[in-house]
């Protein structure tokens, strides 16, 4: 069996397959570095990591690329609120966090990570070409795309014009000057003093969704294999991204696989600031390792809405300690000596099913557990030692951030 992918975009799993040969593109949505990143933040990008060391392993260079958004609305109101706080520092505070985490949790560093701010000249181009074709119209300064002009709008949601109008939806703003209520802004005026940049409509910044296509374009090309973020971003971010990049360069589909990672809660509730209930995975690493934590978050299907209970990494300590134990059996062979074993065959098998790293990880502590009673096939530590290295567990050699690795760049 060959790996088989869900995307959200026709709600279907089918075989993985990418637009040049051998060459996985994986564009996944970044953090915007106003505030502290939580738990939900690393489930996703160790998902997402982990899919980027499996395509390796099976053989595909990837190029990775997450952005980070520098500029919006929350920008700039957590400067305000630090009185006129510079945007660039709030920026590299927040990132510097965010990147320790997960260096420590050995999520590789992407290919390229670009900034939003590097990019305005190509969200400016894609905006005056979108204008041109049609697609997007100019009030006073302001460049909205117009929705109902792309005719797959919606498409990625499942659902009708009508149905998403009824939505809650981040993108109302300056909603009085909009021709339909989907249409989204491309470009915006500011406040005085607020940051700004040069353009054909006068000064102003971008919306927040041609960011992410404009970088994707700029790093991938017109065409990606996967893209990848929350599913809390299905609409309208992404719902937006189709309709900007496949409307600005004429290309489809701008993403072959929509991957959409759930959303990790509290007990039940929703993470947020506001309630004061943010589980941080740096204070968990001050209490377990690491690789405990990718463990917890690797046993979660990606796509799987999850909850975290205080008590859940204890609960994890004895596997946790197992898969150790028996990794540490196979340490020393040569690389990829457990290539052909049974064990590697029935963990492929398994992850190959919609990336389902959970009963990969299954698969694998049945095998840690025969090893610690003797019970081990000829090469079985080799093998399930190469297993948790492709998962990123630096415990079993994976390289990455934790052993000073940082990955490659494009
Ligand atoms: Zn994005």
């Amino acid at each position: 069996m060959s790996l088989r992918l869900y995307s959200t975009l026709g709600r279907e799993t089918r075989e993985f397959t990418t637009v040049a040969p051998g060459e996985a593109r994986m564009y996944v949505c970044g953090v915007t570095p106003y505030d502290v990143t939580h738990l939900g933040h690393a489930f996703s990008y160790v998902q997402f990591d982990t899919l980027r060391r499996y395509l390796s392993s099976i053989g595909y260079r990837v190029r990775y690329v997450q952005n980070v958004t520098d500029i919006d609305d929350d920008m700039i109101m957590v400067s305000r609120r630090q009185g006129g706080r510079p945007i660039p520092e709030i920026r590299d505070e927040n990132d510097r966090i965010f990147r320790n985490d997960l260096d420590r949790l050995n999520v590789l560093r992407p290919n390229a990570y670009p900034f939003a701010t590097e990019h305005i000249p190509e969200i400016i181009e894609h905006t005056a070409k979108l204008i041109e074709c049609g697609h997007a119209y100019v009030v006073d300064g302001d460049v909205f795309f117009e929705a109902r002009t792309f005719e797959r709008y919606g498409q990625l949601n499942g659902v009708t014009l009508e149905e998403l109008e009824q939505r809650e939806n981040p993108e109302s703003k300056r909603a009085e000057k909009k021709r339909g209520k989907l249409d989204f802004l491309l470009w915006q005026i500011v406040d005085a003093g607020d940051p700004s940049w040069p353009s054909p409509w006068g000064p102003g910044r971008p919306g927040w969704s041609i960011e992410c296509t404009a970088m994707s374009v700029a790093h991938l090309g017109p065409r990606i294999d996967i893209h990848g973020g929350g599913s809390d971003l299905r609409f309208p971010h992404h719902e937006n991204e189709i309709a900007q990049a496949e409307c600005s360069t004429g290309d489809a589909p701008f993403s072959g696989f929509w991957m959409h990672n759930g959303m990790l809660k509290l007990e039940g509730v929703k993470m947020s600031k506001s309630l004061g209930n943010l589980v941080l995975a740096r204070n968990l690493m001050q209490e377990f390792e690491p690789d405990q934590l990718r463990l917890y978050l690797l046993s979660h299907h990606y796509r799987a809405d999850a909850d975290y209970y205080h008590g859940d990494l204890e609960q994890l300590g004895e596997r946790y300690g197992r898969l150790k134990l028996a990794s540490s059996q196979g340490e020393g062979a040569a690389a990829a000596a457990g290539g052909g074993h049974a064990l590697v065959v029935e963990f492929r098998e398994t992850i190959d099913d919609d990336f389902d790293a959970p009963g990969a990880i299954d698969v694998l502590d049945g095998a840690a557990s025969r090893l610690l009673a003797g019970a081990g096939s000829d090469g079985e530590g080799e093998a399930l030692r190469e297993c948790l290295a492709v998962l990123g567990f630096a415990f079993a050699g994976a390289k990455g951030p934790a052993s000073g690795y940082l990955g490659s760049t494009l």
